[in-house]
């Protein structure tokens, strides 16, 4: 069970607001392993949950397998920003030779989706990896003439540009541009259905929503896609376990989309990960600061009462 004295709730605003949210909480969870993070999004109810608190209790009760690798290469997350900002987020990125770009976003017209792409072509080369992100956010017809409008800007591929993985499987058969999914995989009952239906080239996995690294090695074996890690915008103390996935893949073709702590305005430790090179360090930093980055009394109690609530579904 968990013990209450062992936890640390945590608040950070977001620099740039991101699908939505403005800041980002979380509770860590301490046990003879090391930390845990506990941060689902606040529209998981208690079930979806379990999983993240799955994998908070294998980080801080269990461990991770060793790596075999001692650093991770990621892409910087370009979010729906403009043109300008979007090129001076790649150039800020620590070398990374990979952007994702967010795409789709709501109440925004399509041709900021291509202004925002065609920079971030520019500001990383024409060596340079671009993937883009709709997060669902497209149907089948408007994702087919989207890609092909933006595949003049040689895209790595497509990420989720439909909910379903039914429209995942018609997009995927009528463009060229290889498709990942990403929430067809993390919100899913069935994260195998997408290989079996034929709709994705690649994996997206991410720890917490899918209950921990064991659970994810477990996945990507059976998913027989290669597999790009990602985070849930942790704290670095969650991104601690996905660098820890993308360190014991047997093979690890893509940037992982782990170099989201830029997004926070704060971390819970004094040694953050960093980029550098385009690439994260295999380490598992101690939250030091956690003490500074205290939730407010209430947000403290919503975040230990979601806790109790949740365990008491495990
Ligand atoms: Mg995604």
């Amino acid at each position: 069970m968990v013990d209450d004295t062992d936890l640390s709730v945590w608040s950070l605003p977001m620099r740039v607001r991101f699908r939505g949210i403005d800041v980002r909480e979380g509770v860590l969870l301490h046990g003879p392993a090391g930390w845990g993070e506990f941060s689902p999004f606040w529209d998981y109810d208690d079930v979806e949950c379990v999983p993240w608190l799955a994998a908070a209790r294998e980080a801080a009760y269990v461990g991770w397998p060793l790596p075999v690798r001692s650093s991770v290469p990621v892409n910087v997350t370009v979010p729906a920003v403009g043109p300008e900002r979007a090129a001076s987020i790649v150039r800020a990125s620590g070398g990374c030779r990979t952007a994702k770009v967010k795409v789709a976003e709501l109440a925004q017209p399509e041709g900021a989706d291509l202004a925002r792409v065609e920079a971030v072509r520019d500001a990383l080369g024409p060596d340079g990896r671009l993937r883009v992100d709709a997060n669902g956010g497209w149907d089948v017809d408007t994702a087919v003439r989207m890609v092909r409008l933006l595949g003049r800007f040689d895209l790595e591929y497509v990420e989720q540009p439909c909910r379903t993985v039914e429209d995942l499987a018609a997009v995927r058969r009528r463009v060229q541009v290889p498709v990942a999914a990403d929430e067809s995989i993390r919100r899913a009952e069935d994260p195998l259905r997408v290989a079996r239906l034929a709709a994705a080239d690649i994996a997206v996995l991410k720890v917490a929503p899918l209950g921990g690294v064991a659970a994810c090695l477990r996945i990507a074996e059976q998913i027989g896609l290669p597999v790009v890690v990602s985070s849930a915008l942790e704290s670095s103390v969650g991104i601690a376990a996905g660098v820890a996935l993308a360190a014991v893949l047997p093979e690890l073709p893509y940037a992982c989309g782990l170099a989201t702590l830029q997004m926070l305005s704060g971390d819970v430790t004094s040694k953050p990960f960093q980029v550098r090179e385009g690439a994260l360090p295999v380490h598992r930093p101690e939250p030091d600061l956690v003490a500074t980055v205290a939730a407010d009394g209430p947000t403290s109690l919503r975040w230990r009462q979601r806790l109790a609530s949740v365990a008491s579904h495990t």
